[in-house]
């Protein structure tokens, strides 16, 4: 019966190690690199379970640290965050249809509204008042009521007073990772005409805001009153401006170690054919722990204080690097990616390897990987 378990714990052991974090830290760090570049208020952006990283976890933080408010795409995401004992204000936007009014309101939620049909069934739905801002169309064509609509917009808040009190409202930049004030002019230009046309409506005071990482780290410009937060919370600026913390560390174990000769074909299709006698250290991570299947050339894990290479395709729960003239044993963990740099791979270098961003690299680590905060 004993080895029978011992065999579980070596079924267990294939999946990776904890993602350790320096999350407060890191969290704090990013936030207040926000802030010395601008006046306005933050919100910190936890939605996608704080992108990835737990979204208690970073709202704690981010708070700790001094954002005011916090961000979110959907009611439940906001209530957790009430439940987990956060107090600050809340912004969820972006709802379903059937966003429940009643629970926005009865939880603090502030609601945002991207067009006059929504708004509609928010009047019709709501029964003790409920904050909403009101959502523009920047230039993007995603969410957003465009700047024509405003006037029937604007009519039915004040149908709805009483039941919605727009206290807000926002934008969001179509060219957000592309750090150039320009880009932005248009979409501050519109956004200005939308909040004049709110105040002259007879709404206010509002709370005015557009920019999310890159225009507050780039474009004081599009700062307004608040600037939402989300990456940049975690460590990732899209404009690759300034150097934020990286606020995890994803580690994994070697599950098998070997010696090879020279000409060895690695993994499905025998992609890889190894050059010369080398070790090899099986790592149990792979696709479904979001090791990203596309990665190409450079590829790496950190193990014992060096680089090794991915060689041959990522499978499901593993991958294999090529460890040259080491061997590690068993057990032996290594870094997928952390915020050390160096020997460690970055997420920002992950999201190269794969052709795509670092915000995919880190809101796609999967489900079977255990958190841990650090
Ligand atoms: C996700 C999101 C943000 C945060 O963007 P980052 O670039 O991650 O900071 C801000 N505003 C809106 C509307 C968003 O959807």
């Amino acid at each position: 019966m004993t080895a029978l378990l011992a065999a579980e714990r070596t079924t267990l052991s294939l999946l990776p190690a904890p993602l350790l974090r320096t999350l407060p830290a890191a969290v704090a760090e990013n936030v207040r690199r926000v802030r010395v570049g601008t006046d306005a208020r933050i919100m910190a952006v936890v939605k996608a379970d704080g992108y990835g990283h737990g979204a208690v976890a970073v709202a704690r933080a981010a708070v700790g640290a001094g954002a005011e408010w916090l961000g979110v795409t959907d009611v439940a995401e906001a209530v957790a965050l009430r439940e987990a004992g956060l107090t600050e204000p809340i912004l969820s936007w972006l709802n379903p249809a059937g966003v429940d009014a009643v629970e926005a309101a009865a939880h603090g939620v502030d609601i945002a509204v991207g067009s006059v049909e929504e708004l509609r069934r928010l009047v019709v739905d709501a029964d003790s008042p409920l904050r909403v801002h009101l959502h523009l169309d920047t230039g993007m064509s995603r969410e957003g009521c465009p700047l024509d609509d405003w006037p029937e917009l604007l009519r039915v808040a004040r149908q709805g007073r009483g039941r919605v009190e727009i206290v807000g409202v926002m934008g969001h930049l179509p060219c957000a990772d592309e750090g150039d004030p320009r880009a932005n002019e248009a979409a501050v230009l519109r956004m200005r005409q939308a909040r004049d046309a709110v105040l002259r409506a007879g709404f206010g005071p509002l709370l005015v805001h557009l920019a999310a990482t890159a225009g507050a780290l780039t474009d004081p410009a599009t700062h307004f009153d608040l600037v939402r937060i989300g990456a940049g919370i975690v460590g990732i600026d899209p404009s690759e401006s300034i150097a934020l913390t990286g606020a995890s560390r994803f580690t994994a174990s070697v599950v098998h170690s070997s010696s090879v000769p020279a000409g060895t074909p690695i993994g499905y299709g025998g992609t890889h054919l190894t050059t010369r006698p080398t070790g090899l250290a099986v790592i149990g991570v792979g696709y479904a722990d979001g090791i990203p299947r596309e990665v190409g050339e450079g590829a790496s894990v950190e193990i014992g204080g060096a680089r090794h290479p991915l060689v041959g395709r990522v499978s499901m729960d593993q991958i294999v690097v090529d460890t040259g003239d080491a061997l590690f044993p068993r057990g032996t963990t290594a870094t997928v990616f952390g915020p050390e740099a160096g020997a460690v791979p970055s997420v920002q270098e992950w999201a190269r390897w794969a052709g795509t961003i670092p915000h995919t690299i880190v809101t796609r680590v999967g489900a079977r990987v255990q958190r841990s905060i650090a």
